[in-house]
């Protein structure tokens, strides 16, 4: 169906909804009856350049799924995550090769699909996220209900969340600090030799109490230790994923020696990762481009509870799709890490916001996103 033709099919105020300010042409979208699902890639700027230990880049593509049936249009987005091999051309592929399972289904019937999603697609988990907050937007906005009402939750006890700062020039570190002055608690990227400069950097402007994301860059147990100790007398409230994923003995080692709660990320990416998490981390750090979805990041918070760890709900650079979709999920983490929006000049929603640090859930049907205010 060709795009004209789509937008006359679901009305062009329906069509505005889903789609505002769309940066990549190329729509694809097959209909069968009244379903019509569509993958578009939109490119997210960056406000400043993202550096990790991982990569650098000036933007970031996302993969958008669209799933319009009975007048309603339930709207996704999957981030794919490269350190484990995904990226958005091959999400996109993943979602149309199975376009013949998607289109015919139906979407009440969304457990099922999930595991046919799942038995058909190896591994695409921001695909598969993308196809899960799409069905589950239409879930909520076909019952009339925000998604936090439907998982039964108090948007009231949504968290704090945290503002990250990626690795910088000591300069640029102190000047993205004072940008982040209306965000209580921060985030800081390290692992690298230039640790300490950025913690004084940090430091020479802001008391604020500051969690620090390591991303597998301590190699070994006894420098993870030490900096550990080091950051604890820093102000440093927690760290996550000090050491590389597969090291969970060194980890309970180093759990050990350190009086801070230790968050696994790289280590955690769904719910059967968890069990042999417990003992060695205090904590998991959730995402859905991890886990494919709202639903298995539910099943990873229900799981982690049963074991007595703290829950992180975090993300991926993305725009407010995904960002609120996680966001509905909030009032079941300690901590919320959920500022991937925040960080792109260019979102075309808007959806959960920050307020003093606080999310504020939308109370709109489903995620309750709406087209961002052309700027
Ligand atoms: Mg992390």
């Amino acid at each position: 169906m060709k795009r004209r033709e789509w937008m006359k099919a679901i009305g062009a105020a329906g069509a505005a909804a889903a789609w505002p300010r769309r940066a990549n042409a190329g729509i694809s979208s097959q209909t069968q009856g009244s379903t019509i699902v569509d993958t578009d890639i939109i490119r997210l700027k960056l406000r400043h350049t993202w550096t990790t230990t991982m990569s650098s880049s000036a933007y970031r593509d996302t993969l958008h799924v669209r799933f319009h049936r009975d007048g309603i249009t339930g709207i996704g987005e999957g981030a794919p995550i490269i350190r484990y091999g995904e990226n958005t051309e091959e999400a996109r592929r993943a979602v149309e090769s199975i376009r013949d399972l998607l289109v015919p289904a139906d979407p009440w019937k969304f457990m099922r699909l999930q595991a046919d999603i799942s038995h058909r697609l190896a591994g695409q988990y921001a695909a598969k996220s993308a196809i899960d907050i799409a069905i589950m937007d239409w879930i909520g906005k076909k019952l009339g209900i925000p998604l936090y009402r439907y998982f039964g939750l108090d948007p009231a006890d949504a968290p704090v969340t945290s503002f990250s700062i990626g690795i910088d020039t000591p300069e640029m570190t102190r000047q993205k600090v004072q940008e982040a002055e209306s965000y209580p608690v921060l985030k800081v990227k390290v692992g690298l030799d230039s640790d300490e400069a950025t913690l004084d950097a940090i430091r020479s402007v802001t008391k604020k109490p500051l969690r620090v994301d390591a991303n597998e860059g301590w190699k070994s147990k006894e420098e993870a230790v030490r900096k550990i100790n080091w950051l604890e007398t820093m102000g440093v409230e927690l760290i996550e994923q000090p050491m590389p994923a597969a090291m969970l003995d060194d980890i309970r080692w180093v759990r050990s020696r350190v009086h801070i709660p230790i968050i696994a990320d790289e280590a955690c990416l769904r719910s059967t990762d968890i069990p042999k998490l417990a003992g060695c981390f205090d904590g998991v750090n959730i995402k859905l481009d991890k886990s494919g979805g709202i639903l298995e990041a539910n099943r990873m918070i229900q799981i982690a509870r049963s074991l007595g760890m703290k829950i992180m709900i975090g993300c991926m650079v993305s725009s407010s799709v995904s960002i609120t979709a996680a966001a509905h999920l909030s009032p079941l983490a300690d901590y919320a890490d959920l500022d991937g929006n925040l960080l792109v000049s260019n979102d075309p929603y808007e959806g959960a916001r920050v307020q003093s640090g606080c999310l504020i859930l939308p109370d709109g049907p489903g995620l309750g996103l709406r087209p961002a205010p052309a700027s």
